[in-house]
């Protein structure tokens, strides 16, 4: 699993050959909105290093990397104005978490009140 698929399509949206709607980037991180929302507010953030899944990014990426991907997150918290209406992070892994693309990733979802966590 932690063998990194360097076609995999966010890999692709990282060397800018499949479009995205971005919502902010910085030198470690590309937020943007997901293709197939689940919600009215619906944003991905991920790590600009090839990390294939949590674990990858969590045991070969920088104190910086991890740092400036949180910032990331933050920074898209700000910018959808969700902080005080709330939201919703969710990081699917592997085959029981539905994990579809094998970059690691976070979904941020808001604009409604979500319901139950499942
Ligand atoms: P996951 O199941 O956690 O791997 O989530 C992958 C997410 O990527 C899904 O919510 C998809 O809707 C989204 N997605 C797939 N292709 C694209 C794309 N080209 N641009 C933006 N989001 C995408």
């Amino acid at each position: 699993m932690n063998t990194y698929d360097k076609n995999n399509i966010f890999a692709r949206i990282l060397k800018g050959e499949i479009p995205v709607k971005k919502i902010t980037e910085g030198h470690d991180f590309l937020s943007f909105y997901d293709a197939f929302p689940k919600a009215p507010l619906h944003a991905l953030v991920i790590p600009k290093g090839a990390y294939a899944n949590w674990f990858d990014f969590y045991e070969k990426a920088s104190q910086e990397e991890i740092i400036g991907f949180h910032n990331g997150i933050n920074q898209t918290i700000e910018i959808l104005e969700i902080k005080e209406t709330g939201f919703r992070i969710i990081s699917n892994q592997g085959a029981n978490g539905g994990q579809e693309i094998p970059h690691y990733h976070i979904h941020i979802l808001g604009g409604k009140k979500l319901g139950p966590m499942i």
